[in-house]
């Protein structure tokens, strides 16, 4: 189900439990800013979310209210965890939904991480 990404932030939301360490996941980086670990439902041979520490629904909220050092932080752990999975040569794509329309299902932002494969045009359908 999408989520109204303008409600306030729900702290009971599951990547808010996954960084409370309520709930497993497969990290591959953390750092004092953000969180990146495999999705659960991989649609590419990497699939991997990044997610800022702090209590941010939406890419809207976190570039509204998050602060320089947390904006700074976040884009570059996923710049390092892409460079680590040693996609930069190969290539790979970042994908944001943001609100009911893009599907987003999970109101904590996340960056999902793709590569591992030629990922063809990108489809919107
Ligand atoms: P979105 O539709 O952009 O909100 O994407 C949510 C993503 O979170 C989906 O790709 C799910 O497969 C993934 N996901 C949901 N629960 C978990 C979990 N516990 N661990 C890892 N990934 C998850």
């Amino acid at each position: 189900m999408p989520v109204d990404a303008t409600l306030p932030y729900d702290d009971q939301n599951i990547f808010a439990k996954i960084l409370r360490r309520e709930i497993p996941n497969r990290t591959v980086y953390e750092d004092e800013w953000a969180l990146a670990f495999h999705d659960i439902n991989p649609q590419a041979p990497i699939h991997i979310l990044v997610i800022p520490k702090g209590a941010y629904v939406s890419w809207d909220d976190f570039s509204a209210h998050g602060s320089e050092a947390e904006i700074a932080g976040f884009i570059r752990a996923v710049g390092h965890v892409a460079r680590e999975q040693g996609l930069v040569a190969p290539g790979y794509r970042l994908l944001a939904n943001a609100g009911i329309n893009s599907h987003q299902e999970v109101p904590h932002l996340h960056v999902h991480l793709f590569g591992g494969k030629a990922l063809g045009p990108m489809l919107v359908r």
